[in-house]
Formats: C-alpha cells, sequence, structure tokens
C-alpha cells in the first residue's frame, strides 16, 4: 500500500506537533498546518530529520479560502490527503457575564467553525478515495464543564456534535470520523494556563487517578488507532484520553 497522506491542524506545538510526529513515524505523509508558518515549518523539518516526510503551511483555520488552497498545495506536494487531525485549538477564560461577543465569536471560529471547514475541504477527496480518517480533538471539559470557560466548552461541545454527524453521513463512504476528548495534557496551552494562575499542576495531579499529568505523545497513541486501518468500524465515537478524570 502507498503512503498516506494527514493533515494535522495546530500540528506545530503541543498535541499536534505530537500527532503530526507519530503519524510521520509510522509512516504517513504529513502535512503540519499551523497559523505560525516558521513553526510549522520547523515542525516538518524535524520530522524530516528524523527520516519521515513532512511538510509545513501557514494556514489559519479561520481562513475558509487559505485552508481550500493549502489542501490543494498538500495534494500536489504529498498527495490526496485521507487523514485529517483537527487540534487547533485556543482558549479563552472570564465569567460568562463577562464574555464579550467578539471573544465568543473568535473562540468559536477556530476551535469550531474552523475544524469544521477542515473538514468540509477534505472530506470530497476522501469520498472519491473510498476512504478517510478524521479525528476532531476536543476537550474533557465538555463532559465535566469549567467555570469560566464558557465559549471554549460550548465550542467543543460544537466539535463532539459535528462529529457525530459527519460519523453518520460519511459511514457508508469508508470515512471514519472520531473525537478525542483530552484532559490535563502537558502541552503549551497548559502551561500558559497554569503560569497565569488557572491551574495548579500539582493539585491536577493529584486528582487524576493515574497519578501523572498526560503526555501529548499519549493524545497521538490513540489518534494513530484511530486513523489506522483497523479501526474501520469506530466511527462516531468518544476516546477519551485523560488519565482516568472523565469519561
Ligand atoms: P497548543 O500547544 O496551544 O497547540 C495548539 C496549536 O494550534 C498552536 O500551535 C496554535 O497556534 C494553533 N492554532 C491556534 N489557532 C489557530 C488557527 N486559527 N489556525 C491554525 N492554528 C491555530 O495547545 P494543545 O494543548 O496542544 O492543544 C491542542 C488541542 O487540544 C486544542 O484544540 C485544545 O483545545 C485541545 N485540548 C488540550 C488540552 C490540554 O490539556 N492540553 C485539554 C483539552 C483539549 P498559536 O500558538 O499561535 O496559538
Amino acid at each position: 500500500m502507498s503512503a498516506r497522506t494527514a493533515i494535522v491542524t495546530g500540528g506545530a506545538s503541543g498535541i499536534g506537533e505530537a500527532i503530526s510526529r507519530r503519524l510521520a513515524a509510522d509512516g504517513v505523509l504529513v502535512a503540519v498546518f499551523d497559523r505560525d508558518g516558521a513553526a510549522a515549518e520547523e515542525a516538518a523539518a524535524a520530522i524530516e530529520k528524523d527520516g519521515g516526510r513532512a511538510v509545513g503551511l501557514a494556514v489559519d483555520v479561520t481562513d475558509r479560502a487559505a485552508v481550500d488552497a493549502a489542501v490543494a498545495r498538500v495534494g500536489e506536494l504529498l498527495g490526496r490527503p485521507v487523514i485529517l487531525v483537527n487540534s487547533a485549538g485556543i482558549t479563552a477564560f472570564g465569567p460568562s457575564l463577562e464574555v464579550s461577543a467578539e471573544l465568543w465569536d473568535r473562540v468559536l471560529a477556530v476551535n469550531l467553525t474552523g475544524t469544521f471547514a477542515c473538514c468540509q475541504a477534505v472530506l470530497p477527496g476522501m469520498v472519491e478515495e473510498g476512504w478517510g480518517r478524521i479525528v476532531n480533538i476536543s476537550s474533557s471539559s465538555v463532559h465535566s464543564g469549567s467555570p469560566g470557560m464558557a465559549a471554549y466548552v460550548a465550542s467543543k461541545s460544537g466539535v463532539l456534535g459535528l462529529t457525530k454527524v459527519l460519523a453518520l453521513e460519511f459511514a457508508k463512504k469508508g470515512v471514519t470520523v472520531n473525537t478525542i476528548p483530552p484532559g490535563f495534557i502537558d502541552s503549551p496551552m497548559l502551561r500558559d494556563t497554569a503560569s497565569g494562575g488557572r491551574l495548579d499542576v500539582a493539585q491536577q495531579i493529584e486528582r487524576t487517578p493515574v497519578g501523572r499529568i498526560g503526555l501529548p505523545e499519549d493524545v497521538a497513541a490513540a489518534c494513530a488507532f484511530l486513523v489506522g486501518e483497523e479501526a474501520s468500524y469506530i466511527t462516531g465515537q468518544v476516546i477519551g484520553v485523560n488519565g482516568g478524570r472523565n469519561t
């Protein structure tokens, strides 16, 4: 079988970067999408240094025209993408009554509309190929709620619903669509939250049944399984990676 091509959004940092590295190590050709083009190229160069094949592209997932152009470019550079991992995301904090319309729109635009745009951009190609895998990174907060994170939790809950709809619409086309809601994963996003005083890492470890913080590689391992050949009967599912904290 010839190597498959994947797009990983937010692939230059944290969970997305670990997924990019893992898929490349598994023999997948990887297009790293990130809004920071230099960081995307750096992540791709690190993969190539390790013997994988990758390209890095500056893509803001809120820019639909840029997403479409980048998907076409990936087709030219690596072959038609049949794997999509949506990991690009942003957080926002503040009491619900103080969330501005602008902030709400921004978080929804990246986390939910951006995810939908990338799915729409790649799905026609997957249908033509008769094979595809989409993994949407949501958040364990969709199960637990999280005070002060209304826009974020609403956006990630939308990702969960979107995943279920797309799974049903494309199930007969050879395309699976699943979501991983991670919880408490050591990444730049989590470290920013901790340094902003919004999360106490030691306290959270205490509250985590397996007794440690999660690693981006923990999420990448689950993702690698879901995008593989053997996962063809798994679609519309929510596969938590959270050290036992949430379902
Ligand atoms: P991260 O290190 O901040 O990685 C997210 C990446 O997405 C960054 O490179 C970020 O770029 C990029 N990005 C943001 N907006 C973008 C846009 N409009 N277009 C393209 N790229 C964009 O965070 P992470 O922890 O790995 O998070 C990955 C995903 O997991 C996110 O969707 C997050 O919500 C989810 N998640 C994480 C945790 C956790 O514990 N870490 C828990 C639950 C869910 P910038 O750095 O320039 O913003």
